[in-house]
């Protein structure tokens, strides 16, 4: 006998399966018979592409039998079948991201890991919630030998050499002592199959005996005699075997969609929205595409998990083929059959074939359409924001087809509302027609720009802006938006403040009485500002920091961010508040060090309540001191 042991991972899931309080343990039967039609379908696959393979014959289907004085359920099905090294990888160790991350999301706390499950499917193990032991006799198709998995879900598992006729895999599995009457009940199978697998492609049949009474004439009953009592077998097909997405629209319950979605997506909640599509004419196809309601966790990972399967007339081809949707839409699930395509398609024909792209981009505009149906609902709304407000952002970057209407989807903070997240739409609603232009700033903290003295003029002049505190991405995406409509984006540290109502005149006396001020600050400030300026968009703060917009670098610099390049901060434009007692009292102060301390002071507390990092923090606390000395 080989004795394996389990990577630590599996280990640590098994661990979870066998002890954890997880109420709805009936979903390893869909579990199960969701690999099994897997399997099927890649060897439908094979047998229509691999030469070697086109010879086998086959009737697909899945067999499962009950047995109630064994205590045992077995599900088998004819399908492409594992070697050894297939064992070893597929149901030994964790090679999935998402099931990895869901182990590493795991905190041993029952309870919370048991919600956890629930959230995310983990296949094959779910079958240790029922089992007290486990064997999986499998023989891969074009292969002679067989092999014997068997495994108790503590550390370890046998895997040995065995014989099996047929191609495919059985799954023995002895079913703890307190499951008796649950999976070898014909009537309790039945409901689980129909309710979870009625609409895998292939029929499921279920396999059970019967104690069957002999049926006594009349004259047998006078004479007293006993009818005798037989076990039979009995063998029936228990779910519909259609292909769900094959079904009209119209014959097909919510139900139906939902339980389908559990089947194709790893997840045991309900999805969000799901939108079904039949197109006819020149290319002919069919798309069932479903928005889960929490997010994939492995939605911000490069090796995500692909949500869509490609089919070819309901020939399963790929589920491993990142392109079928575009990468901001990685988070919808559900299958896409075509008509037209070739079956033996490679990955390089489906990124150039026209009849893919053509697929690919009306069904972007069916997840887009179905996404601005749920807008219509605020409540449900925020609920798809919460989630997938931050790919679609994504999406206004990479979609320059759907652009505009991607913009309509996306939500904003904004200084109008702290409760909900706005639209563009109704941002322009809201403000003067002759605005022309959507303010926003860019950070990571909320409260901060909240109340970042850059907000003071937008505020006095009642002028909403945005609050964009996701930074990495919005950084990068907001300059690249350009505009929504015909009102420009513009961001508030570096656009000029919103008009005071001033007279140039006006404007032009206070830079004359400022200006010697002005000018020693910033030869005391250096290579720290790149200017100094009076400014009117403060009223309660001394001073601001600005990006210069006439920067030739920031165009750079965002490009380059744009690329995950590190990029050095340009030196600010330092903006001072002439109306502000600070700024007024320096004007007229004629101590040397005095001015240099209050410059130095300026522009680290405008940095400081901007949210950005002041150079030296050690010499702010000096000065600090200095000052507060002299105040007491
Ligand atoms: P998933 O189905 O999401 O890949 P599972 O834990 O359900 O995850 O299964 C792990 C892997 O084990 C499958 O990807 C497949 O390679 C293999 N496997 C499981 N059951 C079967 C089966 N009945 N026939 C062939 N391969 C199987
Ligand atoms: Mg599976």
């Amino acid at each position: 006998m080989a004795k394996h042991e389990f990577q630590t991972e599996v280990g640590q899931l098994l661990q979870l399966m066998t002890h954890s309080l997880y109420s709805n343990k009936e979903i390893f039967i869909r579990e199960l018979v969701s690999n099994a039609s897997d399997a099927i379908d890649k060897l439908e696959y094979l047998k229509l592409t691999d030469e070697k393979l086109k010879s086998i014959e086959t009737t697909p289907q899945v067999n499962i039998k009950i047995d109630e004085e064994d205590n045992s359920i077995t599900i088998s099905d004819n399908g492409l079948g594992m070697n050894e090294d297939d064992l070893i990888s597929s149901i030994g160790t964790i090679a999935k991201s998402g099931t990895k991350s869901f182990v590493e999301a795991m905190t041993g706390d029952a309870k919370k890991d048991s919600n956890l499950i629930g959230q995310f499917g983990v296949g094959f193990y779910s079958v240790f919630m029922v089992a007290d032991k486990v064997d999986v006799i499998s023989k891969k198709a074009g292969e002679e030998q067989a092999y014997k998995w068997s495994s108790d879900g503590s550390g370890s598992y046998d895997l040995d050499p065995v014989t099996k006729d047929e191609s495919g895999t059985v799954i023995y599995i002895k079913l703890k002592e307190e499951e008796v009457s649950d999976y070898t009940s014909k009537s309790r199978v039945e409901t689980i199959v129909k309710k979870y697998s009625n609409h895998i492609a292939y029929p499921i049949f279920l396999n059970y005996s019967e104690e069957v009474t002999e049926e006594l004439s009349e004259d047998d009953k006078k004479d007293g005699k006993e009818a005798k009592k037989s076990i039979e077998k009995k063998r029936e097909q228990i779910n519909e075997a259609t292909a769900l997405w094959t079904q009209p629209k119209g014959k097909l319950k919510a139900d139906e969609y939902n339980e389908f979605y559990k089947t194709i997506s790893h997840d045991s909640s309900e999805p969000m929205a799901y939108v079904h599509t039949k197109a006819e004419g020149v290319s002919e196809y069919t798309t069932l595409f479903y928005i889960p309601k929490i997010a994939p966790m492995d939605m911000y990972r490069v090796d995500f998990q692909p949500g869509v399967k490609l089919y070819v007339k309901r020939v399963f081809i790929t589920d491993d083929e990142k392109e079928l949707l575009p990468t901001y839409l990685r988070f919808v699930k559900g299958i896409i059959d075509s008509e037209d395509l070739p079956l033996n398609v490679s990955r390089e024909i489906l990124q150039e074939n026209k009849v893919m792209a053509n697929i690919k981009q009306s069904s972007v505009k069916k997840v887009l359409g179905e996404i601005k149906k749920l807008a219509k609902d605020e409540e449900k709304y925020k609920e798809f924001t919460e989630q997938y407000n931050r790919p679609l952002k994504e999406g206004v970057y990479q979609d320059h087809v759907n652009k505009d209407a991607i913009l309509e989807l996306v939500r904003y903070k904004s200084t109008n509302d702290t409760e909900n997240m706005i639209s563009l739409a109704s941002y322009k609603d809201r403000a003067d027609t002759e605005q022309k232009a959507i303010f926003y700033i860019v950070g990571e903290d909320e409260k901060v720009l909240r109340n970042s003295p850059l907000m003071e003029s937008y505020k006095k002049n009642n002028i909403e802006v945005l609050i964009l505190d996701d930074k990495e991405i919005d950084e990068v995406i907001t300059p690249a938006i350009g505009a929504y409509q015909d009102w420009t984006f513009k961001d508030i540290t570096s656009c000029e403040a919103p008009k005071t109502g001033k007279t140039e005149e006006e404007t032009k006396e206070v830079e004359e009485t400022f200006k010697s001020i002005v000018e020693k600050i910033k030869s005391t400030l250096g290579e720290a500002v790149s200017d100094v300026k009076t400014t009117d968009r403060l009223s309660d703060s001394p001073s601001c920091v600005v990006k210069d917009p006439n920067d030739p670098m920031a165009q750079m610099a965002a490009m380059m961010k744009s690329m995950g390049q590190e990029v050095p901060e340009s030196a600010p434009i330092l903006e001072i508040n002439p109306e502000h007692n600070i700024v007024k009292s320096l004007n007229g102060c004629a101590d040397e060090s005095t001015i240099e301390t209050i410059s130095w002071l300026l522009l680290d507390q405008a940095k400081m309540a901007e949210g950005m990092d002041i150079k030296d923090p050690v010499a702010f606390v000096k000065r600090l001191n200095t000052v507060m000395a002299k105040a007491l």
